[in-house]
């Protein structure tokens, strides 16, 4: 029987072995692990990389995300949280961290539909909630699902109307663009995820926050380590959240491969997606014309979801489902979060959408056992 999961990370570091177990001999030789000369290379590359002027390392991208809205707060109000009036506008088809930042930032998310077609927020339902109320709205955060770019003109032209700040959660889509800028340059703020399974991974956690503005930089740096420029002059309730040595290094000898790696994967989506639509059932991915998609996932809908994933388990293809629970279905955020209307984007995504194996190394023969495993299954 054939076995693909959904992941193979030992063949990505076979791939890359002499340039990490180099990377982590140096460590081994200079032996500065906290804060050490690689995490300061990285964060400079990644800045050229995402045509920032700053990046700050970081433990997570969930770190990042609730440091990049601290500092927000604390650049644009003068305080160190946001007040549960605030209110965020995100997207429900998403990780939990997205929301759950926002909760930690003191802020209330507002749960936007998604576009249909391209699982992102929904830039006319932030229009609809932006224009419907006396509006207590104080930002966005756009998550760039899959891979693919929101749609950044209008969220940016409503930002700029309503006077909002836009964090980009570019956790699934490092290396992705809009038109021509780099995904994590267009709004106030961006992060990123170093998470193993991303499409810029390391051995562990990490994370980045990507920005044009030097003051921002500079407090989510302090906020970083303990909320102080300096290791005695906490100026604010911080945070032990810095990049590990051993994980910058490694993602600096991973990020050679990152472009290179990212058009692998849009070559493998679009021979799936070649081989997939001719089988009327499942909906293929939807390229929006103005994004450069780096597929994190290749994400595919099916009727009867659950069935088909079970199906192809018993085949051996592993797949997974991001997301079957919205976030305001979530206990946590019960509550404490504002659903303007029914999501039934959302919802109908949930039950429907399926992941399928997808990385750079992946064979064409894997590839094509995955494509006709579900053909077999729907066709
Ligand atoms: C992975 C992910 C995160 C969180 O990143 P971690 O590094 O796992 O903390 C946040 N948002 C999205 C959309 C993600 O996919």
């Amino acid at each position: 029987m054939t076995s693909i999961p959904m992941l193979n990370l030992r063949r990505e570091y076979e791939f890359m072995k002499s340039g990490i177990d180099a990377a982590i001999a140096r460590c081994l030789k200079h032996q500065q692990w906290i804060l050490g000369p690689e995490v300061g290379q990285l964060e400079q590359s990644i800045a050229r990389t995402i045509e920032v002027k700053h990046a700050v390392g970081v433990t997570s991208g969930t770190d990042a995300l609730i440091l990049a809205l601290r500092a927000i707060a604390i650049r644009t109000r003068g305080r160190e949280y946001f007040d549960r009036k605030d209110e965020i506008i995100t997207t429900p088809f998403t990780f939990v961290a997205t929301g759950g930042a926002i909760l930690h930032s003191g802020a209330t998310p507002v749960f936007v539909d998604i576009d249909p077609a391209t699982y992102t927020i929904d830039p006319k339902k932030i229009q609809a909630y932006l224009s419907r109320r006396s509006s207590r709205v104080v930002g966005i955060v756009p998550v760039h699902l899959y891979g693919q770019a929101c749609e950044m003109d209008r969220i940016m032209s409503l930002a700029k109307k309503y006077r909002l700040f836009v964090l980009e959660d570019v956790a699934q889509a490092f290396g992705g663009r809009w038109k021509k800028s780099m995904l994590g340059s267009i709004g106030t703020a961006g992060t990123l995820s170093f998470f193993p399974s991303k499409n810029l991974g390391g051995f562990g956690d990490g994370g980045m926050v990507t920005t044009n503005d030097p003051e921002l930089a500079r407090v989510a740096r302090m906020l970083m380590k303990h909320g102080g420029e300096g290791k005695h002059d906490a100026r604010y309730l911080g945070y032990n959240a810095r990049l590990d040595t051993l994980q910058a290094a490694v993602l600096l000898a991973k990020l050679k491969f990152a472009d290179r790696f990212n058009r692998k994967r849009r070559a493998i989506a679009k021979q799936y997606t070649r081989i997939l639509s001719r089988t009327t059932p499942i909906v293929t991915p939807t390229a929006s014309p103005h994004a450069f998609h780096v597929y994190h996932q290749y994400t595919v809908r099916v009727p009867d979801r659950d069935r088909i994933q079970a199906e192809l388990r018993k085949k051996g293809i592993s797949t997974m489902t991001y997301y079957p629970v919205p976030l305001h279905r979530m206990e946590v955020f019960r509550g404490r979060c504002i659903v303007p209307e029914k999501l039934i984007h959302t919802e109908r995504a949930a039950r429907e959408v399926l992941s399928l194996p997808i990385e750079p190394l992946m064979t064409a023969g894997e590839m094509k056992s995955v494509a006709e495993g579900i053909q077999s299954l729907l066709g």
